[in-house]
């Protein structure tokens, strides 16, 4: 992901941390973030909210079935068939 380019002087992370929703100097939305560095709170929390999908797929699934999810959608994916090789990997 990208990150915006923003020229504002004032900490955004610091503002996040106090509350804040928006920036006063530059008015940037201040909800979402632009770097995804979790504490040990934040990764608990994505344990927890993903623990039942996984069950879900060991349930009712074949192993080489997976989901992807992200902001407004997520997808049951059913692999068919995989090579594997590391031929073309660069250091
Ligand atoms: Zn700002």
């Amino acid at each position: 992901m990208g990150k915006a380019l923003n020229l504002c002087n004032y900490d955004h992370d610091m503002l996040r941390k106090r509350g804040a929703t928006y920036c006063e100097n530059c008015s940037e939305e201040l909800t979402r973030r632009h770097e995804m560095i979790l504490n040990e709170t934040e990764r608990k929390e994505f344990e927890i909210v993903v623990r039942p999908l996984i069950k879900w797929l060991n349930d009712n699934c074949h192993p080489h079935v997976s989901v992807i999810a992200d902001c407004s959608h997520a997808e049951l994916l059913e692999g068919v068939n995989s090579f594997v090789t590391e031929d073309y990997l660069r250091d």
